[in-house]
């Protein structure tokens, strides 16, 4: 235990290096280590570390006043933030909420559902659906929602129960089928959660579009989307899109649900809207339901203290500028192809790697005992957490993640560089992932 510290996350016996600087896509530690950022943390960091123009907005921002209510003051950089949003978001999501962080947009697109079919005159619909390996947060409300089991086994009891829907995992369909033959089950096991629990009570499905944590850039069939919103109009139930991951520009679109044909209701959103610069979520609501809020006494009764904090919209705001000047979004996309295919390159033939998948600078790699028949090693191998720690030893940060399939069983990690990432960063970074997983299968032998 690290006796000069009394910063408590996991548990008081993990310590970490101690972070010194950073820049572009490499951070280094107080002794000097350099390390290649290949995720962000958690696919947060997306324009790569201390950016001039980022920092000096930061700056200014504080030279003007640092901190003002929302319930006493507006501030100019969230309301030109709401704007960005509305003109690079699908079609009719004009409204922002500003928050802190994912769980927070989450727990407020929950609510607002909620709020809207109360406003609508149901007020019996209030539960919001998600899917088996989905996260949608830590906060009580987002993980009931979500449908990682791990993350949420300690807290079973204060969850409150829904079905369990199907994912779209066409590496191991659910229902044993081919995605070119298939007939979309698991988008239509939606329906059937729906009728299970009685579409009188349903507010709302929540699904990230490219599913991040839990499974490692899922991407989805291409139809599934306009499927799930065939069936949520049919049976009145909003459509929430998780985007606190894949949203602004990670998948190579400034909101990856662009890329399955559908607008949803609502799109969360966090990480990449800050790059990391400052902690910010958002939950972007489309006109029909901020219609139903038409007089002063119709209220969304919500709120947490830091929404719409200047300094946190400023970072947004100038975040968005240096994208769409320096075309980061299109550079994730580009960047992301020869990722994935450099990563196809190196590791098509490898024993151990079962799926590579993702879209622009969003990738995931499955890792599987056997590749023939698909089986996971076994958890207590711990797989991942190996890797990742193999990994970071070599000076390369990616993501790993267990609980592919169930429980904790599967293993899978993330990668998801700065979309500044060069090409020649790009090959330092698979030779060194090369290097860790050969270490890491050498060190369960
Ligand atoms: N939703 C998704 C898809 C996420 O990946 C995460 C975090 O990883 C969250 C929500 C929660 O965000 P936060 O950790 O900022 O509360």
């Amino acid at each position: 235990m690290n006796e000069d510290t009394h910063v408590f996350y996991r548990n008081p016996f993990t310590t970490y290096p101690v972070i010194a600087r950073g820049e572009g896509a490499y951070l280094f530690d107080t002794k000097g280590k350099r390390y290649l950022d290949a995720c962000g943390g958690a696919v947060v960091s997306a324009l790569g570390h201390n950016v001039p123009e980022v920092v000096e907005a930061l700056k200014a921002q504080l030279d003007s006043v640092e901190f003002a209510h929302t319930s006493q003051f507006t501030n100019p950089p969230q309301e030109q933030l709401a704007e960005l949003l509305a003109e690079l978001s699908p079609g009719g999501l004009n409204h922002a909420y500003f928050v802190s962080g994912g769980s927070e947009a989450v727990e407020s697109a929950i609510k607002m559902a909620r709020a809207y079919w109360v406003q609508m005159g149901r007020p019996e619909k209030w539960m919001v659906i998600g899917r088996e390996q989905s996260y949608h947060g830590n906060t009580l409300g987002a993980l009931a929602a979500g449908g990682n089991r791990w993350r949420r086994a300690l807290y079973e009891p204060m969850l409150y129960q829904r079905p369990r829907v199907s994912p779209c995992y066409c590496y191991r369909c659910p229902f044993d089928k081919d995605p070119a033959h298939c007939a979309l089950e698991c988008a239509d096991d939606l329906e059937r959660a729906i009728l299970e629990v009685g579409p009188e009570k349903v507010s709302a499905f929540i699904a990230e579009p490219i599913v991040g944590a839990t499974a490692g850039a899922l991407v989805p069939h291409e139809n599934y989307f306009r499927r799930i919103r065939e069936i949520c109009d049919r049976y009145d139930v909003l459509l929430i899109a998780d985007e606190v991951m894949t949203g602004l520009g990670r998948c190579g679109t400034w909101f990856a649900i662009k890329q399955f044909g559908v607008v949803p209701d609502m799109i969360c959103m966090a990480k990449g809207l800050a790059a990391g610069y400052v902690p910010i979520g958002a939950t972007l609501v489309h006109n029909h339901i901020v219609d139903t809020f038409h007089n002063r006494r119709n209220v969304f009764q919500h709120g947490h203290t830091y929404m719409g904090h200047p300094l946190a919209a400023a970072a947004g705001v100038a975040v968005i500028k240096y994208m769409q000047q320096h075309k980061l979004v299109e550079r994730s996309k580009k960047m992301g192809e020869e990722l994935i295919t450099r990563l196809r390159e190196a590791l098509h033939d490898h024993p151990h790697v079962g799926d590579i998948r993702g879209r622009g600078l969003f990738c995931g790699i499955e890792f599987v005992l056997d590749r023939a028949t698909k089986h996971p090693f076994e958890p207590e191998l711990a797989f991942h957490r190996i890797l990742g720690e193999t990994a970071f030893a070599n000076g390369l940060i990616i993501y790993p993640m267990g609980g592919t399939l169930d429980g904790r069983r599967g293993d899978h990690v993330l990668i998801a560089p700065p979309f500044i990432i060069t090409k020649a960063q790009i090959g330092r970074l698979v030779e060194l992932l090369v290097k860790s997983i050969d270490a890491t299968v050498a060190k369960l032998r």
